[in-house]
């Protein structure tokens, strides 16, 4: 491990001073930074603790909730309200890791994980999201695991987090602190394609801390729900995965929430499939139908190539699920 700095700032205030410095990051929980700090891919001069700041809090806000960025995945998943009003986030989380991992895991951290791809974690290969420039081994190597979806010739790596398809699923708003301004970053803007600089992720700047996320209110929560596909039971990350919520009134759909995970290089949302089933009676004809257009224009190759047919129907398993069908 490279020498670093470490630094426990009393409140947000002098943390995010800390951060702003270049090759400061912050430490929240410490799964992905020091994971990675120990095989050298992230190598930060200064690290900035941020994960005992009082911003854990689980709150209803409005009719929405409002989840600090220092809560526990653990916290959450168990959390009355969230239980009760997103089933989906709770489903998503406890999907992901392992307890011991949920348990130490922020949200912020969360949303900041960075992406599995073994090639990423080896110093030794080239890899243009840990070396700007460098090529992708993924293109020419083994890309099982790989993205179908929003890849671009210089990156074909899947975002990893389950929590991340719940939370486009279910419209999240993350909020953040800057040295003098809030921001309040609506899910989909806050992950960033690839294109030319996949080593850039995510809308933040130096030092901008993520405070908390906000879930509007959500007419989703007694038919929804979270499947992820996966390697092995437990402890394995998603080959495809699908947020599903539905609003059924009158025996037709009335809205619907159709998010993807495994298969692209940021948390997926499928207006399409979303489209395809407004107005429809649910059921699986209707299902059937939303998954053939959910997938636009994906670029399968030669290891993931099952992926298109695989995250169609994990979106109909998780549209049954979330119907009642079992
Ligand atoms: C063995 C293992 C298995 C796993 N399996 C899964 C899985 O199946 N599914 C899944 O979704 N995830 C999985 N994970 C990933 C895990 O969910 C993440 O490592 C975790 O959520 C990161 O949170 P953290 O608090 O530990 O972040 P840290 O490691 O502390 O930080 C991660 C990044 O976030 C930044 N950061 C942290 N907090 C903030 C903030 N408030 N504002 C701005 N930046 C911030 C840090 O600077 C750092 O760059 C697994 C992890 C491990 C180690
Ligand atoms: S897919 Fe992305 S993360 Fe993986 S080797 Fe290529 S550039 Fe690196």
């Amino acid at each position: 491990m490279k020498p670093f700095t470490y630094v426990r700032p009393a409140d947000a205030r002098a943390a995010i001073a800390a951060a702003g410095a270049s090759g400061a990051s912050f430490l929240a929980g410490g799964t992905t930074l020091i994971d990675l700090m120990r095989l050298e891919v992230m190598t930060p001069s200064a690290v900035v603790d941020v994960g005992r700041l009082p911003m854990a809090a689980i709150e209803r806000h409005g009719d929405g909730v409002r989840i600090g960025a220092m809560a526990r995945n653990s916290d959450v998943a168990t959390d009355a309200l969230v239980v009760e009003r997103y089933p989906l986030l709770a489903q998503a989380l406890l999907a992901g890791a392992s307890q011991q991992v949920r348990n130490m895991a922020t949200v912020g951290g969360n949303l900041m994980q960075r992406t599995r791809c073994p090639y990423f974690r080896d110093l030794g290969v080239p890899c243009n999201k840990r070396a700007p420039g460098s090529g992708c081994s993924a293109l020419d190597g083994f890309a099982r695991s790989h993205a179908i979806l929003g890849t671009s010739p210089s990156c074909i790596a899947t975002h990893p987090s389950d929590m991340c398809v719940a939370l486009a699923a279910l419209d999240a708003v993350i909020h953040t602190r800057h040295a003098g301004r809030d921001r309040a970053i609506p899910f989909a803007e806050f992950h960033t394609l690839p294109g030319d600089h996949p080593e850039v992720e995510n809308v933040l700047e130096q030092g901008e801390l993520i405070t908390h996320v906000e879930l509007p209110a959500s007419p989703f929560a007694a038919h929804s729900h979270y499947v992820k596909v996966r390697d092995r039971a437990a402890f394995a990350f998603a080959l495809a995965s699908a947020a599903v919520g539905l609003d059924v009134v009158a025996g037709r759909i009335r809205a619907a929430r159709v998010a993807l995970g495994g298969v692209a290089t940021r948390p997926w949302r499928s207006p399409e499939a979303e489209q395809a089933l407004i107005g429809q009676p649910p059921g699986r004809a209707s299902f059937e139908r939303a998954a053939a257009v959910a997938l636009v224009d994906p670029k399968p190759r030669r290891d993931n190539a099952f992926k298109v047919a695989l995250a169609r129907r994990t979106i109909v398993r998780a549209l049954e699920l979330a119907w009642g069908q079992s």
